[in-house]
């Protein structure tokens, strides 16, 4: 294994570089995509970002994501920058399969592999890394190999504080979750110093919904939600018919879960998805439910201790009773 200081020195040299990130990318995956893009390229490296898959709409005004390359929708090109690249940064994921389809391409080339990333278990295909699974975000970790170990504060543009900012800001469930330290209001505080505009990013965030987005959102409050409290346990199901029905496009369905979290007395949500390729399956908790443990065990996923994901092969209907059976097993934690 390398160290940064290792990377520091191959920085010191024009590199081809390539940027990549997980499945249906979130706040959190762009913002440390786009903002390790903007401060490299500044550096004077040759660098693309190449997704694995689309990304939310709401990410769309973010700078630099014109530039981004959807990787299905360019194969054969995504693959010859990942065959020809020097260094290949892997952001916000550790594990191969998060990539998809990519993952072979990536797994193949000579590039070196760094990875920078905040999840439990990494799968180890990485040469240099930069794991912390205790960071609220990736976006902490770009801010930190950024100002701590490039020293190069100075070096953070608005863009590059606007697109970190925005995954603090996400992966912190807009700086409510037990992750949001000091030190992360301190980050934030510097981002803000730096040329982010928080209200402008609030505002593209969660003001930029469309109407069919709001109107499923209350199809599912009313007909999908299912509380289970003799477990503290709540649980969406949501049908394909009913993605079809409101149009539901990438993004739609990010914090739903969260809304049966809201409710008084819920310790364990369960956003259960019929995405018609396989079942999709969100769980996000509250206190030491571990949700990764759940989707690990059950449910072929993994992610943080109160937010994970995974997904079944079973019908939508079995994957809530599966869920549901699990509940027992977890009855002294749900209760107490
Ligand atoms: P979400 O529920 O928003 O899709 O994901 C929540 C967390 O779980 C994220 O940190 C994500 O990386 C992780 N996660 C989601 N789906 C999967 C999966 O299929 N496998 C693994 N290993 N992690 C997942
Ligand atoms: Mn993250």
């Amino acid at each position: 294994m390398l160290s940064l200081n290792d990377l520091k020195e191959k920085l010191a040299n024009k590199q081809k570089i390539v940027i990549t990130t997980h499945y249906k990318p979130d706040g959190d995956a762009m913002g440390s995509s786009l903002a390790l893009y903007h401060w490299l390229i500044n550096q004077g490296h040759d660098v693309k970002v190449i997704v694995p898959s689309d990304y939310p709409s709401f990410l769309f005004w973010m700078p630099g994501q014109n530039e981004v390359i959807v990787y299905p929708t360019h194969i054969e090109a995504a693959d010859e920058l990942i065959n020809q690249a020097d260094l290949i940064f892997c952001l916000d994921f550790n594990h191969l399969s998060r990539i998809h389809e990519m993952g072979h391409a990536v797994r193949e080339s000579n590039a070196l592999k760094v990875m920078i990333d905040h999840h439990l278990s990494p799968e180890g295909f990485d040469d240099i890394r930069h794991w912390d699974p205790k960071a609220a975000a990736t976006a902490q970790l770009i801010y930190d190999f950024i100002v701590n170990h490039m020293h190069d504060r100075a070096g953070i543009t608005d863009d590059i504080a606007t697109s970190l900012y925005t995954g603090i800001m996400t992966d912190t469930g807009s700086f409510r979750f037990p992750s949001t330290t000091a030190q992360i209001h301190l980050i934030v505080a510097d981002l803000i110093t730096l040329g982010a505009q928080n209200w402008k990013i609030h505002e593209h965030v969660f003001n930029s919904s469309t109407e069919n987005r709001l109107k499923f959102l209350g199809f599912c409050l009313l007909n999908r939600l299912e509380v289970i409290p003799e477990y503290n346990a709540a649980v969406f199901a949501i049908e394909s018919k009913d993605l079809k029905q409101f149009n539901v496009t990438t993004g739609d369905t990010e914090g739903l879960v969260n809304y049966a979290l809201s409710v008084s007395g819920i310790r364990l949500a369960a956003l259960i998805i019929d995405r018609k390729e396989r079942i999709k399956l969100s769980l996000r908790s509250i206190g030491d439910i571990p949700c990764n443990e759940i989707c690990s065990r059950f449910f072929d996923g993994g992610g943080h201790k109160n937010a994970a994901g995974g997904h079944s092969q079973g019908t939508l209907e079995e994957t809530v009773l599966k869920f549901k059976t699990i509940l027992p097993e977890y009855k002294n934690l749900l209760t107490k």
